[in-house]
């Protein structure tokens, strides 16, 4: 048996472009080939157990920004398929969504077995063949089909086409990294994307659960900075500001082995300069009252401004009018631009991404299909592509997948 199409890896890129195939080409015959016991593991699992399934950004020129890998080549892809068409596409199937007040996507079920199980039915539906426990181990150029596949079990497929839609890899050793590598590609290194930093610093020993609305958080070596809710945590920092610096940086922290100077702005509003005369002007006006009590501007919560007066050496019972200009210029760098040291990474909530994959330059965007070996296509995280948390991450394997489904059943190329 010769299939049309042999889709490696029964994930969100696979499943969808098996079902864009089938859908778009009723006559194919269809395999994924799956290595665990059971497909679709990370969107069981994915946010939360309710699957964050996309981003309710319609704009195909804005969503890309929230790719900090891949952004330019998922231009065209997004417009084709994005958001608004994963929601319809989610709903003409009965599955209804909600959006979140930060714009998140999910299923309306809050459960993401609702998500598996359209998929798992859809694919049913259209004769897609699923083999689980089916790990493959070589994927070749055939001598009279285009490929030969081998399961780790020793079974054996030949394909017009495949589809490697394997997900991320931690390391450049990850076999899929190896075949595509035989057949003509080069991968830019994988390293993780989307995590936490560990910081020891006493300004935030046994602050956990301290969160500041707004603020900015820069990487001063790399030249990057992000604004939004940071959290402090038992291990260092997290929070949206912490997530998006931590994609914009994977590869530089990597390559620094996550050892890299944190500057926050704990209060955006200001810089050092406008700051101090602000404080300047409180000394004046209200002598009387406790510096260190609390953030004159409630933007800060109490414990964790008391650190900070305390880093710039304020006492605790210290009275505005007895606090130094020269304090009130140490506190006023202490909340525009105080430096913490990051000593690793942690993780958010079991998620992470892979910055790195398949080299973007040898896949064609109209059809997922390799510019160095036709009938071999990639989707989803393989590619070097990521995005931030928030189900963009989810949108680019369903764009992927959907444009290589297509194009493998020979539909319309706009
Ligand atoms: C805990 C967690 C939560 C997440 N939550 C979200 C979220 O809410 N929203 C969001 O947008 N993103 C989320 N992500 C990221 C998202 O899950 C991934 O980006 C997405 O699953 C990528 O889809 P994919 O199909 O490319 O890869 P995967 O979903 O990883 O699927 C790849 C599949 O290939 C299989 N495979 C690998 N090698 C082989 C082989 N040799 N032979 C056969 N099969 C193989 C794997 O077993 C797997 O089933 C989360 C990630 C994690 C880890």
């Amino acid at each position: 048996m010769i299939y049309d199409l042999i889709v490696i890896g029964g994930g969100a890129a696979g499943f969808f472009a098996a079902i864009a195939c089938a859908e778009a080409r009723p006559a194919s015959r269809i395999l994924i080939l799956e290595k665990n016991p059971a497909p679709l593991a990370k969107v069981r699992i994915s946010g939360g157990g309710r699957c964050n399934l996309t981003h309710a950004c319609y704009d195909p020129a804005i969503l890309i920004q929230s790719y900090p890998r891949g952004s330019r080549e998922l231009l065209g892809a997004f417009r084709r398929f994005q958001p608004r068409d994963t929601v319809n596409w989610f709903e003409a199937r009965r599955v209804p969504t909600r959006v979140d007040a930060e714009g998140c996507i999910f299923p309306a079920s809050d459960d993401s077995r609702t998500i598996i199980n359209c998929l798992l039915d859809e694919a049913a539906r259209l004769g897609v063949e699923v083999k689980t426990e089916a790990g493959v181990s070589s994927l070749r150029k055939g001598e009279h089909v285009s490929f030969e596949i081998e399961t780790g079990n020793g079974d054996r497929y030949l394909a017009r086409n495949v589809l490697v839609a394997t997900g991320g890899g931690r390391t450049l050793s990850a076999s899929p990294y190896g075949w595509a590598e035989a057949l003509g590609h080069t991968i830019v290194p994988p390293v993780p994307s989307l995590f936490t930093f560990n910081i020891a610093d006493p300004r935030l020993e046994g602050l956990a659960g301290v969160v500041v609305e707004d603020a900015i958080a820069q990487l001063p070596d790399f030249g990057l900075e992000q604004r939004g809710p940071l959290l402090v945590t038992h291990w260092g920092v997290s929070g949206p500001a912490v997530l998006k610096l931590s994609a914009w940086g994977a590869r530089f922290l990597h390559d620094a082995h996550y050892d890299a100077v944190l500057r926050v702005n704990w209060l955006p509003a200001f810089h050092t300069d406008s700051l101090y005369h602000a404080l300047l002007s409180i000394k004046e006006n209200l002598p009387k009252q406790k510096a260190a009590a609390q953030d004159p501007n409630r933007k800060i919560p109490q414990r964790l401004w008391a650190r900070l007066a305390l880093a710039a050496g304020i006492a605790e019972n210290q009275a505005w009018g007895d606090v130094s200009k020269h304090a009130i210029n140490r506190l006023a760098g202490e909340l525009t631009r105080g430096e913490f040291r990051i000593q690793g990474k942690g993780v958010f909530k079991d998620e992470f991404v892979t910055c790195g994959g398949i080299n973007l330059k040898e896949v064609n965007f109209k059809t997922m299909e390799s510019r160095r070996c036709p009938g071999l296509y990639f989707a989803g995280e393989i590619l070097d592509i990521d995005g931030l948390t928030g189900g963009y991450n989810f949108q680019a394997a369903w764009t992927t997948g959907w444009l290589a489904g297509q194009a493998v059943a020979g539909a319309d190329v706009v």
